[in-house]
């Protein structure tokens, strides 16, 4: 399949869950996760008119930046070793997967200007799960306060593996209420407006619930 006749279906789903939800689908914005694919399939879904790219390894990331270089916006959205953070953090406008202290702390000392990082939240407890668990994260939050580098524009997380609705849509849900809670610290570097929720199989429930950034692999560019 084109990619353009993906991405035509998939602003289809947006639309109907924004219609559903009384949402505007210009809140949502479509991060084309490219970590399967070739260099020349992301280039084809930039031609298609996709603006953010998402990849999940660090040599993904470059190798695809070599050709790219900053065309698209770029989008680090796997679990991220603290040695990686130098490697990333010229390329990557965004990172999805800020889930520790130590990684807080490599970022603010490697970053040059401010950059926009999710916390990754852990909220259905799947052991194989990366991310922090939904009770650590406003003390976190208050731990970072001082981290000028990096700028907590939101909330991000996978959903669980099920084909239970109720449960994927819960997990959303608590994300956003966890979003709330956040915004009360009021904390200058924390305006955490984003959710950061919905890859191929759930993304209609998570815009209905509230995402701001889908992430969408397989659906898109698979
Ligand atoms: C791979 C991946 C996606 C995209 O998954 P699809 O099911 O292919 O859409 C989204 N988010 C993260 C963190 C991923 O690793």
């Amino acid at each position: 399949m084109r990619v353009t006749d993906n991405l035509k279906t998939i602003q289809e789903k947006i639309n109907d869950a924004c219609r559903k939800s009384g949402r505007n689908p210009e809140e949502v914005k479509l991060v084309a996760v490219t970590k399967y694919v070739s260099v020349e399939r992301a280039q084809e879904a930039l031609e298609a008119g996709v603006v953010h790219l998402g990849e999940n390894r660090d040599e993904g990331l470059l190798a695809k930046w070599e050709v790219l270089k900053d065309r698209p916006v770029w989008h680090f959205i796997g679990s991220l070793q603290t040695r990686k953070v130098k490697s990333i953090i010229d390329v990557a406008e965004y990172i999805h997967s800020l889930d520790r202290l130590s990684l807080a702390d490599e970022i603010q000392k490697r970053a040059v200007k401010p950059i926009k990082c999710f916390i990754q939240v852990n909220v259905s407890g799947e052991e194989s799960k990366h991310g922090m668990s939904p009770s650590d994260v406003l003390d976190f939050i208050r731990a970072i306060k001082s981290h000028d580098k990096i700028i907590v524009e939101g909330l991000m997380t996978m959903a669980p593996l099920t084909d239970d609705e109720d449960r994927i849509r819960n997990c959303f849900k608590e994300l956003k209420s966890l979003r709330e809670k956040i915004q009360q610290l009021s904390i200058e570097n924390s305006p955490c407006k984003e959710l950061s929720m919905g890859m191929s199989n759930d993304f209609h429930i998570a815009i209905e619930e509230g995402a701001t950034f889908i992430r969408i692999g397989t659906a898109l560019v698979g």
